[in-house]
């Protein structure tokens, strides 16, 4: 059965992306920023298994869009391109990604794209301690993009999400 590492679940969050959203913060991560947030979140034996079954279950009850947060949650690309073609075809949600990853690296890993092809937003890039700025939105460093990935792979050319 297709599971993935689970550190927590936040329901209604409104600072992982616009709206009351699902946050679903995924274990493992092997950028190891300097000045990271949380470096519990790197070991990819962290948190817990949670089956896609139930996954699906905790975002249907709470009717919002979803953020995939972590750690990276690139890190689990397989199971994670599963659940999230799951929340698109039986659900619809937006879905915002936060990852290490560049949009440049991403493009180059089939596994990564795969997972791209269900994503709304993209948060890219390192956490860079020099860059770190507070009063971005959802984001903190300046290197972050907020990537509109749809836009972005229709047109061939990296574009920025707005509201
Ligand atoms: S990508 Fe995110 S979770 Fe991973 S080390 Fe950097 S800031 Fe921490």
């Amino acid at each position: 059965m297709d599971k993935l590492r689970v550190l927590h679940i936040v329901e209604g969050t409104s600072v992982d992306g616009p709206g009351l959203r699902t946050s679903i913060y995924l274990a493992g991560c092997s950028h190891h920023c300097p000045g990271c947030h949380n470096p519990e979140s790197w070991s990819m034996s962290g948190g817990e298994q949670r089956t896609l079954d139930e996954l699906m279950e905790v975002i249907a009850y709470n009717e919002a869009p979803v953020t995939f947060s972590g750690g990276d949650p690139l890190a689990q690309p397989v199971e994670l391109e599963k659940l999230t073609s799951r929340i698109k075809r039986e659900l619809g949600y937006n879905i915002w990604c936060y990852t290490g990853y560049t949009w440049e690296a991403i493009e180059r890993n089939p596994s990564l794209m795969a997972v791209m092809r269900n994503i709304d937003v993209l948060v890219d890039s390192p956490f860079i301690l020099d860059q770190r700025n507070t009063k971005l939105r959802f984001r903190g460093s300046n290197n972050q993009r907020l990537i509109d990935v749809k836009e972005t792979i229709a047109h061939g050319t990296l574009t920025l999400w707005h509201d």
